[in-house]
This record gives structure tokens, C-alpha cells and sequence, in this order.
């Protein structure tokens, strides 16, 4: 159903905000948009939100003996639960040549299964007015249902079994490959923003697999077998290889009363090992990449660095990298912002942020798009210019403080909201990380230091590390011509992600 365009690990901070927006509904989940201002509402809201976070029950966690993990989020304000299963299997861990298997089992784990017909499953959940979806990202595949909670049992049910009783036939796997054709035809072919993504994710990854689109490589999507989708379930799909959240207004004792008599059912059904991919050298050369197109309207430059992730990072480095991405882009207080929309009145956005929550290497990003008469070109070099200084006189103990002190009111925000908190856990489990390490997230923003932060800027902001994209309009002969058009809503100033500046998060199709 959905996979991301640019990678699906973000940043804590930019997850923080685009998360604790509304819960999806079901068929119009929308991307989170690049990462917004991260000032909350009112200071009761505040108060209500941070007493609601003092009383929040515990999290709480078993394993079956089956090997699958069982993540408890309790939360009773209303008569609802989210279940989530999350396969510790993403794109990054397909086979050579194969590109979008995963993805594409995620489309057919919604085809039948030996004890119920194709279909019956949605239609259960909609007969109850709940809400379903799926994802797939470079390490992880996750499905989930929201329903009322007396149907959770039965949604537990459906979801164990399609985890062993998949039933694939080239009459459901063959039509199906045409629906992942056209999602990437959607979504990428047609889309000259994401091509680029895919060019720079191309470059930026020299050896590792995030290189490689989630959705696939057309060619080897056009060849995606039954064979090829069974031999991937197979050895991913077993529960000793995902981790099911359950988060809603439940208990420990009936979670695992449930959990036992519907997951616990499952035979392990394979091992699939310890999740070894190849890993990038040490990068030499800064790069380029730059796509022209006729449907391109507003040029935009975007500049990813390669960094340490949550996951692969030496302590305390991911959370100084989060706060850095703050600091630099991270809102309307950001220096990027100040510098080139407020000061220099060039840009019609800009920002900076950091994807962390990935297995292997995140991504640190700046971006930039012209305003009126401005040029790419001068948005580039302004870019550049801040985050150059930035890399070289480091930040100041207030800019610190103040992006600290959004952090502490997002994650209040953050935590108010259940699909994002089975989410975050998910996602962090899914990628090397455990409960400890989640719940101890605001203690290690807290720690870190402005030596910290500046070591991070200097380390990893070299251009050695990154690969800069260039979107173009058709026209355009150079980058350093490149212009918004008059007219534009971007030349009027709004501040809006667009074709370029990249989109953080999955989003569904
Ligand atoms: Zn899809």
C-alpha cells in the first residue's frame, strides 16, 4: 500500500511534529510535510497535555514463546485499540535483483489465506467502522487496524493468521504487480521531485542498500514472481521476526490472554538470521545530481549528508545531530530561516533535519527553494554559508536550551497521541532500538552538550559526506538561473514543501 518516498527513519524532532498531528484515516493518510515550527498550543492545553503524560500507565512488554515480542501501550481516555505488527524485514533486507519484494508482499499479504477468502479481513474491519492500513520502509513492514476494543480480539485473530496462511497464486500475485507498477508510476515516474530523491538516495548510498528505491527499480519490479513473494515470507514472516504493538484502552493480563490464544499459535516458522547488510565506505567525493522536467514549476536545491543513526551512532551523537537539525532548520526560529526567508527574503523555504531512526547510516538534510527574483543559485550559497559557520563556530548555549525546550514540548504533544506512540515504538524496535532506549530518549536530549553538537557539525556537515540535488524546470539552463516563477505561491512567500524539499515519513498510496 505505502512506502516512503525518501527514507521513513526521521528525525525524533520532525517525527515529534508531523506525528502528533491527527491520526491517519484510513485511504488519506498524507505525508508529514517537512518539518514545521514546533511551538504548541495554548499553555493549558500544555498543562492538561503534561498532566495527562504524568498519569500515563505504564508501558509494559512479553515475549511468547514462539519468539514474537508483545509491546502493551495503555491508554484508557477512549474505548478503542490499535494493533500494530511490525516485521523487522524492510527493503534493505531483499535479496540482489529483486528490488520491491517487500513492498510487494506487503500488497499481497492483503490477498486470502487458507481460512479466510480475500477481502474478508478489510471487510471486517469496516464492518466495525475501523480504520486499516500498512506500510513498508527500508527496515521494517508494519500493518495496523484502530477498532473499538471489544474487536480487538477478533483483529488478532485475522492478523496471526495471515501471518503463516498466506495463500498466493499467480491469479492474485500477477494482477497485483500491475498495482505496484502504477503506484511507482504515481508516485515516482510522475513525480520529478521524487525521481530525484531516488537519484540522490542512488549516490548518497554507494554500497548499502538504502540505494535502493523501497517501491523497487522498475525493471526488476516488472519481473516480481509468486516464487519470489513466497520465498520472502517464507524466511521473514515468522513471529519470532516482528514485534506486535497493542496500544488502546486494554490491560497486560488481557493482552497476553489474547495474545497467547491467537499469535501464540504460530510456529516459529523460520530464522532469518542476523540482519547483515553491506555498509558504506568511508564517502571521498561530494556529488551532484541534477533532473530536469517540464512539470518541474519551482526549482529547489536539497543537500543530504551521510551520519551516524540512532541505531549505529557513538553515545550521544544521534541526539546532538536531532538538536543540530533543529538549530539549523528545524522552524521559523531555525538560522536557516531567519537568514534566508526573514533576513535575506530569498528563499520561500528552507529548513534542515535529520533522519535517525534507521538500522544502519541516517541522513542529515538541508534544503532550499528561491522566492521572487531570487536564484537557485544564491539560495544554494546561502545554504551553504550557514551551514558552513555553523560547522565552524558551532551553536550558542541558548540556541541549545530553546531547541531542548521544543523537544520537551512536542514529546508531551507526542505522547498524547496513540498511533504515534505504538508508531515510535515500533519503528525504534524495528531498528536495533529497545523500550529502555526509547523511554530514555528525553534524558539523553537533556545530556547533550553544545561541544557535542558542534563536534556532530564539524564531524558530519563536510561535503565530502554529502550529494547535492538539483530540481530543475525544463527550461533552465543552469542551476544558477533557475528562479520561481512569478506568480507562484512560492514567489508570494508561502511557506510550503514542494517538489523538492524533502518529504520525511511513509506515505500511503
Ligand atoms: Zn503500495
Amino acid at each position: 500500500m505505502s512506502f516512503p518516498i525518501r527514507r521513513a527513519g526521521v528525525s525524533m524532532i520532525a517525527l515529534l511534529v508531523a506525528l502528533s498531528t491527527p491520526v491517519f484515516a484510513q485511504g488519506t493518510q498524507t505525508a508529514p510535510t517537512a518539518p514545521a515550527p514546533t511551538t504548541a498550543a495554548s499553555p493549558a492545553g500544555e498543562a492538561a497535555a503534561a498532566k495527562a503524560e504524568a498519569m500515563r500507565p505504564a508501558i509494559e512488554s512479553f515475549t511468547l514463546a514462539n519468539g514474537l515480542q508483545v509491546v502493551v501501550l495503555p491508554d484508557h481516555r477512549a474505548p478503542i485499540a490499535t494493533q500494530m505488527i511490525w516485521y523487522k524485514v524492510g527493503s534493505a533486507d531483499e535479496p540482489k535483483g529483486v528490488s520491491g519484494i517487500a513492498h510487494f508482499l506487503e500488497h499481497l499479504m492483503f490477498k486470502g489465506t487458507k481460512t479466510h477468502k480475500q477481502g474478508e479481513f478489510s471487510a471486517a474491519v469496516a464492518a466495525i467502522g475501523g480504520e486499516e492500513n500498512a506500510f513498508t520502509s527500508y527496515d521494517y513492514t508494519a500493518y495496523y487496524q484502530q477498532v473499538p476494543v471489544e474487536s480487538l480480539k477478533e483483529m488478532m485473530g485475522f492478523e496471526a493468521d495471515r501471518m503463516e496462511n498466506l495463500v498466493l497464486t499467480d491469479e492474485v500475485v500477477l494482477p497485483e504487480r500491475d498495482v505496484i507498477l502504477e503506484e511507482r508510476r504515481m508516485r515516482i515516474d510522475n513525480e520529478p521531485g521524487a525521481q530525484l530523491s531516488e537519484a540522490a538516495d542512488a549516490a548518497l548510498f554507494q554500497n548499502h542498500p538504502y540505494g535502493t528505491p523501497v517501491i523497487g527499480w522498475r525493471n526488476e519490479m516488472e519481473k516480481l514472481s509468486r516464487q519470489d513473494a513466497i520465498a520472502f515470507y517464507d524466511r521473514f514472516y515468522t513471529p519470532n521476526n516482528a514485534t506486535l504493538l497493542i496500544a488502546g484502552d486494554v490491560t497486560l493480563d488481557q493482552v497476553k490472554a489474547y495474545a497467547e490464544e491467537t499469535f501464540g499459535k504460530v510456529p516459529r516458522r523460520a530464522d532469518p538470521g542476523v540482519r547483515q547488510r553491506p555498509q558504506e565506505p568511508e564517502p571521498l567525493a561530494a556529488r551532484s545530481v541534477t533532473l530536469r522536467d517540464a512539470r518541474v514549476t519551482q526549482p529547489s536545491v536539497q543537500t543530504t549528508y551521510l551520519v551516524p543513526s540512532d541505531n549505529n551512532a557513538k553515545p550521544g551523537e544521534s541526539e546532538a545531530l536531532d538538536l543540530l537539525a533543529d538549530i539549523l532548520g528545524g522552524g521559523t526560529t531555525s538560522r536557516l530561516y531567519r537568514a534566508l526567508v526573514v533576513d535575506q527574503g530569498i528563499a520561500a523555504g528552507t529548513g534542515a533535519y535529520y533522519q535517525g531512526t534507521a538500522l544502519d547510516d541516517g541522513q542529515f538534510m538541508t534544503y532550499g527553494t528561491p522566492r521572487g527574483q531570487a536564484t537557485l543559485d544564491q539560495v544554494e550559497k546561502s545554504v551553504n554559508a550557514e551551514v558552513e559557520k555553523i560547522a565552524r563556530d558551532g551553536v550558542t548555549a541558548a540556541e541549545l536550551e530553546a531547541a531542548k525546550n521544543r523537544v520537551r514540548k512536542a514529546l508531551i504533544y507526542q505522547r498524547d497521541n496513540q498511533t504515534s506512540m505504538a508508531r515510535r515504538y515500533g519503528a525504534a524496535l524495528s531498528t536495533g532500538g529497545t523500550i529502555e532506549k526509547v523511554e530514555s530518549w528525553p534524558d539523553r536530549i537533556e545530556a547533550v552538550t553544545v561541544d557535542q553538537v558542534n563536534a556532530a557539525a564539524k564531524a558530519y556537515l563536510q561535503p565530502k559526506r554529502s550529494v547535492t540535488g538539483y530540481l530543475l524546470p525544463a527550461d533552465a539552463e543552469t542551476s544558477a538561473e533557475a528562479k520561481a516563477p512569478a506568480g507562484s505561491p512560492e514567489a508570494a512567500g508561502a511557506v510550503a514543501p514542494t517538489d523538492g524539499a524533502p518529504v520525511p515519513g511513509d506515505t500511503r498510496s
